[in-house]
């Protein structure tokens, strides 16, 4: 059951991730929403419900952290999954064999082994192309019934113009979905910018805090979320009561953290460029950015992401082992620093010939730069660069 929204937009964005709405409190007025935790509702009588019978198919807590974040992304509706791959596996099942996706080269590697493994087994073909780059016009086909990115891109951090494939792939009558993970809807709001549906992985910013895993679908319009809120009946994916509980959480501090994490984003991105071994930064927050522009008029910042290239594999392998005050792990979003190798952990599914034409070497490291002391962070970093030039 979908919650107008409407008339709860004009407020600010930090306002909403604060997702008060005191018609669905409970009787006790509990300013923490309760978790239902409850596998299934009673009924007075015949035709006599609350409007919930069975948590997978709704949930009050669940209802409550759909709604924030369908507000957050401006959306008629959002559906809570029990992960992004369930959200991005739900999604795929609106198509039927034979139908055509167009999609950037450069995903996350989870998107593309559920593309290669399940979508492809299902009959659904895919052509890969360089969204930031080539021209879409020219790879739509009769068939074509979606287009798929993420801006920036992981890990490569290239930008892609929203609204430029927006009206392309409108003029095709084809789903324009946005995975909008790494910016979050603190700093990107694609539906605003034409797309029709958002991915999240609520387990990044959205969650916050590296403790549980969670996705999200937003969508425009009512249709299209009457149909996947089927769909997500039916597959059984939807996010605990507990879960979703832990979301609401993470959200009431998501503008605090992104505006923490990208300004200590911004400083290290700078500090990176200054050092000769480092020889690639990857961070569209930097004027030399090939998607610079692009970035600034459909994005309000450039998030914590941050790719580069060191000088070697072995460089590489130093930094990773020495590192103490970050992780070496996978994952991003949450509120401390991790460091992660992407070749080996999450881009080893992505098939080795697109892997190197993508520049995912074993000289990329990537940062989820998250909200620590930045001269902490920055003095780490010049540590076990030390330590590397120092051959340990
Ligand atoms: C992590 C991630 C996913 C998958 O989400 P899970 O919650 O791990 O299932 C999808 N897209 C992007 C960009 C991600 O970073």
């Amino acid at each position: 059951m979908a919650i107008d929204h409407k008339d709860r937009w004009n407020v600010s964005l930090e306002t909403k991730c604060q997702g008060m709405d005191l018609s669905i409190c409970d009787k006790y007025n509990s300013i923490s929403f309760p978790i239902y935790q409850t596998a299934t509702f009673s009924h007075r009588g015949l035709g006599e419900s609350t409007g919930f019978d069975y948590t997978r198919q709704s949930n009050p807590t669940r209802q409550q952290l759909e709604s924030i974040v369908a507000d957050l992304e401006n959306g008629y509706g959002a559906l809570a999954f029990s992960s992004g791959m369930s959200a991005i596996g739900t999604l795929l099942e609106i198509f039927k064999p034979g139908d055509n996706i167009i999609v950037d080269e450069d995903l996350y590697g989870g998107s593309v082994r559920i593309f290669d493994v399940i979508a492809k087994k299902n009959g659904l073909t895919f052509t890969v192309a360089d969204l930031s780059q080539e021209d879409i016009e020219p790879l739509f086909k009769e068939n074509t019934k979606a287009v798929y990115v993420e801006t920036p891109t992981n890990p490569m951090m290239h930008i892609i113009d929203i609204r430029a494939l927006a009206i392309a792939t409108k003029r095709h009558g084809a789903l324009f979905v946005v995975d909008n993970t790494f910016l979050s809807p603190y700093f990107q709001n694609p539906l605003n910018l034409g797309a029709d549906v958002v991915v999240h992985s609520g387990t990044k910013y959205l969650g916050g805090h590296h403790d549980t895993i969670g996705g999200f679908l937003v969508v425009k319009d009512a249709e299209l979320d009457k149909r996947l809120r089927y769909l997500s009946t039916t597959v059984g994916a939807a996010l605990s009561p507990f879960d979703s509980w832990l979301l609401i959480r993470g959200i009431r501090t998501l503008a605090v953290r992104m505006q923490r994490a990208a300004e200590n984003a911004q400083a290290i991105a700078e500090w990176l460029t200054k050092q000769d071994c480092v020889k690639k930064v990857l961070y569209p927050g930097l004027p030399t950015h090939p998607g610079y522009d692009i970035m600034k008029r459909q994005a309000r910042g450039a998030g914590a992401m941050i790719s580069f290239e060191v000088e070697s594999k072995e460089m590489a392998a130093s930094i990773l082992k020495n590192v103490e005050l970050f992780y070496f792990a996978e994952s991003l979003g949450g509120t401390e620093t991790l460091i992660t190798y992407p070749l080996t952990q999450t881009h080893a599914e992505v098939p080795e010939a697109l892997r190197e034409k993508n520049g995912i070497n074993d000289r990329l490291l990537r940062l989820s730069v998250g909200i620590e002391g930045v001269n902490d962070l920055i003095d780490e970093l010049n540590r076990v660069f030390k330590l590397a030039r120092e051959g340990k």
